[in-house]
């Protein structure tokens, strides 16, 4: 395959926000229908953390709920897009000698349905996940990204998902439009700053931005999907950000695209 396929960091928010129909929906609309069509998808979602890195092997990967106190509405979502075994076992290959575990037993979170179900809804692209160790620091999540930038050219489109900003504990429930907080606008101002700068080091130690990075991301959860996009992004290519906003005052919706 000659086309490179561009590479999107998504800030997915709330559930809630898949049911819309809204400007990041629309705006997640239009990324599925620019793209080429992808032969895959590798999504890293923040809702994947666990002890160890793992990728999905299932041929028809279950829709997971992961989250309680939403409507029914939301927990009847389905997002029935095939797996693929042999994506998996090539992303075990590219990684290798590190450990990857082939995992039956995970799904697709709604990480990633929730963004997928916009970008692709027909949900006939075959889907893999690959989790995030929540043992290993920033720097080894960004030299996995690089090992899987061969993937770009095979028409596997990676998609991170989680908010650069991410803070439930100052989220203003039931007021999307509420004023994001200075902490945020200036912590992702700077990430964003960065990213332009090409400058991932200074993403990777985003925790040198101190109490700004301590409120924007009280657990790397959210934040480390942004590693998996930036590791694969090729000496002075373009970047854009194809979303912006902030939801309830304190999640940052920014999408950053690589290609
Ligand atoms: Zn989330």
């Amino acid at each position: 395959m000659s086309t490179l396929m561009p590479a999107f960091f998504i800030g997915h928010g709330n559930p809630m926000i898949t049911l819309s129909k809204n400007t990041y929906t629309e705006a997640w609309e239009e990324i599925g229908k620019l793209v080429p069509r992808p032969k895959a998808v590798l999504a890293v979602s923040a809702h994947w953390y666990i002890s160890s890195s793992a990728v999905t092997m299932s041929t028809a990967p279950s829709t997971i709920h992961d989250f309680g106190g939403f409507t029914r509405e939301l927990h009847e979502v389905q997002y029935p897009a095939p797996g693929s075994p042999e994506l998996a076992r090539h992303i075990k290959d590219l990684l290798s000698p590190k450990a990857v575990e082939l995992d039956n037993d995970w799904g697709l979170d709604h990480g990633t349905w929730a963004v997928l179900r916009h970008l692709f809804p027909k949900a006939d692209i075959p889907v893999v996940q690959l989790s995030i160790d929540r043992t290993k620091p920033a720097e080894y999540h960004y030299e996995l990204a690089k090992r899987l930038a061969s993937l770009r050219e095979e028409g596997v489109l990676v998609v991170g998902s989680g908010n650069i900003v991410h803070s439930l504990h100052a989220y203003s429930w039931g007021n999307s439009a509420a004023q994001p907080y200075d902490w945020a606008v200036r912590f992702e101002k700077q990430i964003r700053e960065f990213i332009l700068k090409s400058d991932d080091a200074s993403v990777i130690a985003f925790e040198k931005l101190g109490n700004d990075a301590m409120l924007s991301v009280p657990s790397p959860d959210h934040f480390l999907p942004l590693l998996y996009i930036l590791g694969l992004r090729k000496e002075n290519e373009e970047v854009k950000f194809p979303v912006e906003g902030f939801d309830g005052g304190s999640m940052s919706m920014l999408a950053v695209q690589i290609g």
